[in-house]
């Protein structure tokens, strides 16, 4: 990637390949990144480096829009000189509220963060983070009824046994099995399942705090964050639907636009895009690697995004993702990722 940008290569080929613009994923954003085994690392990035993308982005005329604005001009289709940057955050972390607000204020840049009611209220939790806590402390993890089981004495034994951890929650277990199975597991290790993540998520106060700046868009993220490939349709739309019903009611205003839990081709497809335009939202937002192109006119529901690892805080990175250069590399070739 530095190569691409230091060679010309992505400031030349941005034209071509960067489109109108790109939606930037983010998640959390702290100074201190706290993975106790490094495994989930890649979720936070430090305010100084959302400063710096926002300072790089302004700087090289790039327009930061919100996601309304992001959506009035894929449909419009109308020429912009200048392209456009959408901000977005997953999850409501409440880091998002006390260290990435204050960055977007300062530089006065609209931002959308993507709510799960579930997560406020505990019903869900952020499970892969509290699998990571529950290998650290223990030496060795069992599923609970005879599933199987593994020894996390080292380091190396612990990442293995997160990763195999994650497979097993994610295809293996169903989706409303995740939160029962983690909060025996985590008995079992003298741990209240979800405790530490839950005060990690913003509560309906910040929320409404956060939400009542112009610049902050809050969007539905689902309620339970169950990954909707593996739901019936019926329940992918009572997600959507009521995902979208809470926020309205705590918050005063219906979210517009949706984001796919884990937003992978494994968690959200066709029909999923068809459900979340038939729920009435503006857009629905993938975690595919991609620039924003014309051609989305026609695929609102299934738009890709450019996320920034907190593993490689280099703005060269960063730039040459938005140019689109890496766009065809990640999606075998195609320039344009739809569902
Ligand atoms: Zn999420």
């Amino acid at each position: 990637m530095r190569l691409a940008w230091h060679s010309g290569f992505a400031s030349r080929t941005r034209d071509r390949f960067g489109g109108l613009g790109s939606i930037i994923m983010l998640h959390r954003v702290r100074p201190d990144c706290i993975s106790p085994l490094g495994v989930t690392r890649s979720l936070s990035i430090t305010p100084h480096f959302l400063d710096q993308i926002l300072v790089s982005l302004k700087s090289e005329g790039t327009e930061l829009v919100s996601m309304d604005e992001m959506a009035d001009r894929v449909r419009s289709g109308s020429r912009h000189d200048r392209r456009f940057a959408a901000v977005t955050l997953d999850d409501g972390y409440n880091d998002n509220l006390h260290h990435a607000w204050p960055v977007f204020q300062k530089h006065n840049v609209p931002f959308t963060i993507y709510a799960a009611p579930g997560l406020v209220e505990g019903a869900a939790v952020l499970w892969w983070e509290v699998v990571e806590k529950l290998v650290a402390k223990a030496t060795f993890i069992k599923i609970p009824g005879g599933g199987p089981e593994w020894r996390c004495g080292t380091l190396i034994q612990k990442r293995a046994a997160f990763h195999a951890l994650m497979r097993y929650f994610s295809y293996t277990l169903t989706e409303l099995d995740q939160v029962p199975v983690l909060r025996e597991m985590c008995a079992a290790e003298g741990m209240i399942c979800g405790v530490s993540a839950d005060r990690d998520v913003m509560n309906w106060k910040e929320l409404r705090q956060i939400a009542s700046d112009p610049l902050c868009t809050i969007g539905a993220h689902t309620v339970h964050h169950y990954n909707l490939k593996r739901l019936t349709a019926g329940m992918v739309s009572q997600e959507m639907r009521l995902s979208a019903d809470m926020l309205e009611d705590k918050l005063g205003k219906r979210p517009l636009h949706f984001a796919y839990p884990y937003g992978s081709a494994k968690a959200a497809g066709k029909r999923e895009a068809e459900i979340a335009a038939g729920e009435g939202f503006l857009s629905a937002v993938t975690t595919r690697h991609g620039t924003i192109h014309p051609e989305h006119r026609a695929n609102l529901h299934a738009l890709p995004r450019i996320s920034i690892n907190g593993r490689f805080q280099k703005l060269v990175y960063a730039q040459t993702m938005m140019s689109g250069v890496t766009t065809p590399i990640a999606n075998a070739g195609r320039r344009v990722v739809q569902a």
